[in-house]
């Protein structure tokens, strides 16, 4: 299954709803182009993850398509931060990769680990186990785990 720009926006909402981000904020999507990824310091580290990926492609082989790929940019407390994805990608990928660069920049406002693991003091990992994007204990192996994303939001 594939991730449309749509789905990925109401992903993203529903994870920053379990972040309990600590003032205002907002969630916008742009297309993801070269330029864009470098106008903003703050989206350095997966740009250059993503020009990786574009190198690694065979450019004659498979022209790059308009519109396939996107950045779903996080603004709170006076900074941003931007998840690149591409349409083709798996749903788990996206959905851990929002959940974990959201999750590192809430942290970093508001102080506070979110979502707390049940047990410790420690926020979650997001991670793709078997397909599935879930929060888990990063400290203690099949201590907990729950979908990043409830059943019911992912249709
Ligand atoms: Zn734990």
């Amino acid at each position: 299954m594939t991730c449309s720009l749509n789905q990925a926006l109401g992903w993203a909402e529903e994870i920053l709803r379990q972040l309990s981000p600590p003032g205002d904020y907002r969630l916008f999507a742009e297309e993801h182009t070269e330029t864009a990824g470098e106008a903003t310091s703050s989206a350095g580290a997966y740009s250059s993850n993503l020009t990786i990926t574009w190198d690694e492609m065979e450019p004659q082989s498979t022209p790059v398509q308009s519109g396939g790929e996107f950045v779903i940019w996080l603004e709170m407390d006076g900074g941003s931060v931007g998840a690149v994805f591409q349409e083709d990608e798996a749903e788990a990928e996206v959905i851990a990769r929002l959940a974990d660069q959201f999750q590192d920049y809430v942290l970093e406002v508001s102080g506070s680990p979110a979502p707390p693991c049940p047990e410790h003091q420690h926020p979650l990992s997001a991670v793709v186990v078997a397909g599935k994007a879930l929060w888990t204990c990063p400290k203690v192996e099949n201590h907990f785990s729950r979908p990043i994303i409830s059943a019911a939001a992912t249709h």
